[in-house]
Order: structure tokens, then C-alpha cells, then sequence
């Protein structure tokens, strides 16, 4: 029988517990230990403070299965959602960890056996990276793993080196390769087509040994430590002989809805269509469950362009009324059980999305309409103008990376210069109609530390600093 992606999440969580790894929930989407972070986008985020020392908490090792989200900032992958086997904006991170207890030789040991031994995946289908000047990790993988040289690659770049920020702990990183066969495009880690789907990394392991102080490394770590990540989706495609992340039992249950509910092909022209629902649709849920709503600025800005994106996907595959709340009981049932907060705001969830979607439908259609005018002639390679994004954006409701997504197939782009200028413009002159409305000299003022502390919750969707580095 096939193993569920629930079950293997279990299976991981009972690993790293019987090897006496304190079992830690996952912590909610919105750090609570980091303002300048959107969102957790991976499982040491919220131990961040037990790595540098700053918390202390009563056990050494750790395993969870953390939500992330990675749909703005340094990592985003928004725009590969629907386009790539692996990746989502929503996923799980798996992790095991240790502060200052195991170190290189326990972690690759455990990563081993969890792979090969209880999951019984074949070695021969395995290569893994270490950094280039990391020789104990070399020899580690060849003496537990038995690995010969030419399948541990040394990477010399900045992938397989991590460090906090400019200040705190850093270290060499170790990535797991699952290789899906010679049929699917695409080369091994450190080749030029390495982005293609056929060598997916499953698992990076992170060795904290060095410490920096404004970028460079200044001392070794008292105490080395161990952070590692595995994308939940990505093993439960391994483990259930799928390429592809939307194979898995999760997604083509979701996916098997609105094929159904639309009438349409799953696997057809559309498909991106029924992949980018099912992928926002677990964003979305889980960000309503941790407290966010849809709104026009920061985190609940985020939220509504994942909504109102796949809403077009919905609109494309000629849903005729909202559609997204009603995929929700069927989340619920499979995901429920793992995150109980997701079972309670179920209704919450249902009516906001169900608001959303009916207001974004007023807008949308002309809105389209509008587009197609606009791009009507227009070959591949053309820059759509910045005004008329802007347009789209500010009297039809169209998030930006929206009007991107819908000129996609196109091979059309979009001004974002121009964009950038229309709605500055726009700014000024709402500004200076409030300074010309008889307001008092303060009210001004507020309005200008009102738009400057917007701006550093949320500094643009492209912005690196959005998202501090993990
Ligand atoms: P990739 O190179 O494939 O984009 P990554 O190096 O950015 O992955 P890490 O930051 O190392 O990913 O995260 C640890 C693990 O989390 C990855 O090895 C992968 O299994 C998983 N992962 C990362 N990003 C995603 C995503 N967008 N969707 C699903 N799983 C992901
Ligand atoms: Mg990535
Ligand atoms: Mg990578
Ligand atoms: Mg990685």
C-alpha cells in the first residue's frame, strides 16, 4: 500500500523521536521572534534564538515538521508554483536539530538511515554536495554512506554555505539529491542545467561550526550545531514513486476536486491551472489560521495576491462562481489531523476566501478584458506598459505579480519601472491633495511615518531585506 503523506510525516517525527529528539510543534506562520521576517520559511526559524545562545530551552535535540511559507523576500517562489515538479508557496519543513550536541558524523549517520534503511530508498539513486573545503563531510559520506567520489560533489558557491545574517553562526552545508531517472531533464548539482526537475534536492543539512561578526568569520563555535531540512511533499514523491509534487496522495486529491468541480483536464493544457489552486489554496488556509487576512499591506498583502492569483486560475478554467471556499473541507480532512488549528478556523477560512473570491469577480473579468485589449498585437517579448499594470492594479484590484502570471504564456513581461513611477505618482498626488484638504500640519506628518512604517513591515516583493536571511 502506498504511504501517505501523513503517515511519512509521522514516520520522520517517530525517527528522530526514538533517537531522542524532543518532539517541538510547529510553530505558527508569523514569526514571533523576528520582525523582520514575513513569514517562517524554514524549521530553524524559530529555534533562531536557541542557536545563538540568546534562549535556552530544557533538551539538546529537536525534530518538527514546520509550516513554511515562501512567497516574498529573499526566498520566493511564487512564480515557480505550477511551473516546477517542487516547489510550493505552503510546504512542510522536516527537520532534525541539535544545539551544540551531535555534530557531522551523528547527522549524515541519522540521514542515512532514515533514508535508506527505514524508507529503504535505493543508494544507487543518491548524490549529495557537500562545500568544497569541507573534507570531513567528504570523508563522512564516504565512510557511513559508502558513496564513491564522483557522487559527492563539492559546490564552491554560496548554496552550500549558510550563515544567519552577517553576524552569528554560519557553516558548510550538506544537500541531499534524489535522482528521478534520465527520462526528466536536467543535471546533477553544479551543472549547468542543474535547475531542471531530474535531481531534486530533498534534504539540506546545515553544519553551524564558525561564527561571523560583520560577514567574516571570526572564531569556531564553541559548541557546533545541526540544522537540517527536508520538504515533506518532496520525500512523499520519492517515497510514492512520483516525479512530481502534485502526484502525491495530498495534491491529487485537491487537484481530483477541481477537476471535478470544473469539469476540466487535471493533466491537460490546464494543468498549471489545477496546481496553482491546490498550492495557494494550502497557503491561504494556513495563513487564515495563523491570523492572517487579506488587506493591502504587509503579510495580509502577500496573502491576497496568492488568493486573488489563484482566483484567475479558477476564472480560467471557467469556474462561473467562487470556488476556493469550497475546496476547504477537503484540506481539512487530510491536513486537519497534523494542525488542529487548521480544523478551528475552518469557517474562517471558508467565508474569507468566499469574500474575496466574490469581490475579486467583479473586478476580474473587466480587468482581463482590459488586459487583452492591451496585449491585442503584441508579440512574444513585448513590455506590456507600466500604467496599464498600474491601472489593473489600482481599479481592479490585479497584484502585480497577478498581471505577470496572466502575460506568462504570452512570453509578455510587464514595465515594472513604469509601474514603480505610476504609483508613485499616484502617491504624490494623494498627498497632496490631503496637504490642500485644510488638514492640520500633524495630520501630514502622520500620513508620511504611517507610509514609513508600512514600508518596514513590507519593503516590495522583490526586496532582499523583507525576509531576514535563514
Ligand atoms: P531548491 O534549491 O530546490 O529551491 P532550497 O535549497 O531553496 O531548494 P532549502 O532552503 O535548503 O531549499 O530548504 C530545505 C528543504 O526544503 C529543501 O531541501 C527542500 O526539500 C524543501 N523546500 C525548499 N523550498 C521548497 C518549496 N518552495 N516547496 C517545497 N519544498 C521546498
Ligand atoms: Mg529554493
Ligand atoms: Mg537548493
Ligand atoms: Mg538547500
Amino acid at each position: 500500500a502506498m504511504t501517505s503523506t501523513n503517515d511519512i510525516r509521522r514516520s520522520f517525527l517517530d525517527f528522530f523521536g526514538g533517537e531522542g529528539h524532543m518532539r517541538v510543534p510547529s510553530a505558527p506562520l508569523v514569526p514571533q521572534n523576528d520582525p523582520t521576517l514575513m513569514f517562517v520559511n524554514a524549521g530553524m526559524v524559530p529555534f533562531k534564538n536557541v542557536f545563538t545562545g540568546l534562549e535556552t530551552r530544557p533538551y539538546s535535540t529537536a525534530v518538527s515538521s514546520q509550516k513554511c511559507v515562501r512567497a516574498g523576500g529573499k526566498h520566493n517562489d511564487l512564480d515557480n508554483v505550477g511551473y516546477t515538479a517542487r516547489h510550493h508557496t505552503f510546504f512542510e519543513m522536516l527537520g532534525n536539530f541539535s544545539f551544540g550536541d551531535y555534530f557531522k558524523e551523528r547527522a549524515i549517520t541519522l540521514a542515512w538511515n532514515l533514508i535508506t534503511k527505514e524508507w529503504g530508498i535505493s543508494p544507487d539513486r543518491l548524490i549529495v554536495t557537500v562545500y568544497h573545503t569541507d573534507d570531513d563531510a567528504f570523508a563522512l559520506w564516504k565512510k557511513i554512506a559508502g558513496l564513491p567520489d564522483s557522487r559527492i560533489i563539492r559546490i564552491a558557491t554560496k548554496d552550500n554555505f549558510w550563515a544567519m545574517g552577517d553576524n552569528g553562526p554560519c557553516g558548510p552545508c550538506s544537500e541531499i539529491f534524489y535522482d528521478h531517472g534520465e527520462h526528466i531533464p536536467g543535471g546533477p548539482p553544479g551543472s549547468p542545467d542543474e535547475d531542471g526537475d531530474r535531481f531534486v534536492e530533498i534534504w539540506n543539512l546545515v553544519f553551524m561550526q564558525y561564527e561571523q561578526e560583520a560577514g567574516e568569520i571570526v572564531r569556531d563555535l564553541p559548541r557546533p550545531s545541526i540544522d537540517t531540512g527536508m520538504g515533506l511533499e518532496r520525500i512523499a514523491a520519492v517515497l510514492q514513486g512520483k516525479h512530481d509534487n502534485y502526484e502525491i496522495d495530498l495534491f491529487q486529491t485537491l487537484i481530483g476536486e477541481t477537476a471535478e468541480m470544473t469539469k476540466t483536464d487535471a493533466t491537460g493544457p490546464m494543468s498549471a491551472s489545477h496546481r496553482v489552486i491546490a498550492d495557494h489554496l494550502r497557503a491561504s488556509g494556513f495563513l487564515v489560521a495563523d491570523g492572517v487576512l487579506p488587506s493591502n499591506e504587509g503579510r495580509g498583502y502577500v496573502l491576497r495576491r496568492i488568493m486573488r492569483r489563484a482566483m484567475r486560475h479558477a476564472h480560467l478554467l471557467g469556474a462561473k462562481d467562487p470556488l476556493m471556499y469550497r475546496l476547504v473541507p477537503s484540506l481539512v480532512s487530510q491536513m486537519g489531523g497534523a494542525f488542529p488549528e487548521l480544523t478551528r478556523a475552518q469557517p474562517l477560512i471558508e467565508e474569507t476566501l468566499k469574500l474575496e473570491e466574490t469581490r475579486f469577480r467583479q473586478t476580474l473579468e473587466t480587468g482581463l478584458r482590459l488586459l487583452d485589449e492591451a496585449t491585442a498585437g503584441m508579440g512574444a517579448g513585448a513590455v506590456l506598459p507600466g500604467e496599464t499594470a498600474f491601472k489593473l492594479y489600482d481599479t481592479y484590484g490585479f497584484p502585480l505579480d497577478l498581471t505577470e502570471d496572466a502575460l506568462r504564456r504570452q512570453g509578455l513581461s510587464v514595465d515594472k519601472t513604469g509601474f514603480d513611477t505610476a504609483m508613485a505618482a499616484q502617491k504624490a498626488a494623494a498627498r497632496a491633495a490631503w496637504a490642500g484638504s485644510g488638514a492640520q500640519a500633524d495630520e501630514g506628518v502622520w500620513f508620511d511615518i504611517a507610509e514609513e512604517s508600512g514600508a518596514t513591515e513590507f519593503t516590495g516583493y522583490n526586496s532582499d531585506t523583507a525576509q531576514g536571511e535563514v
